[in-house]
C-alpha cells in the first residue's frame, strides 16, 4: 500500500534505492513508517512514509502531534522547521544507521 502511494506507476517493482523523504539519505535500518498524521489524531489511516527511526524521533521531539495534525503533515512543511533543517544537516554525516537513543521529547 505504501508503494502503491508513493508510486502508483510501479506497483510490482520497488525502487532500487529509496530515500528516507526527510533527510534524503538512503534508508537503512532502524526503519519506522511515519504517519503524516498522528494514528492518535485521527490518523490512523493516513498515509505513511518510511523514514530512519532516528529522523521520526526527531519529528516527535520537536512537533506535538497536535502540530503534526494541524500543519506538519507534509514533508516539505516538516523541513521548512528550522529545527529540521539543522538536524538534517547534522544527520547527513552520519552513519546510515545511526540512531540516537538521547533524541526524547522536550
Ligand atoms: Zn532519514
Amino acid at each position: 500500500m505504501l508503494i502503491e502511494y508513493l508510486y502508483p506507476q510501479r506497483k510490482q517493482k520497488m525502487p532500487d534505492t529509496e530515500k528516507c523523504p526527510l533527510c534524503n539519505r538512503e534508508l537503512a535500518e532502524p526503519i519506522v513508517r511515519h504517519h503524516l498524521i498522528p494514528p492518535s489524531k485521527g490518523g490512523k489511516d493516513s498515509p505513511t512514509v518510511p523514514m530512519h527511526k532516528i529522523c521520526q524521533a526527531k519529528v516527535h521531539a520537536v512537533f506535538t502531534e497536535t502540530e503534526l495534525k494541524t500543519y506538519y503533515h507534509t514533508v516539505d512543511r516538516l523541513k521548512e522547521h528550522e529545527d529540521i533543517a539543522k538536524f538534517i544537516k547534522w544527520v547527513s554525516k552520519k552513519e546510515l544507521e545511526f540512531f540516537d537513543t538521547t533524541i526524547k521529547k522536550n
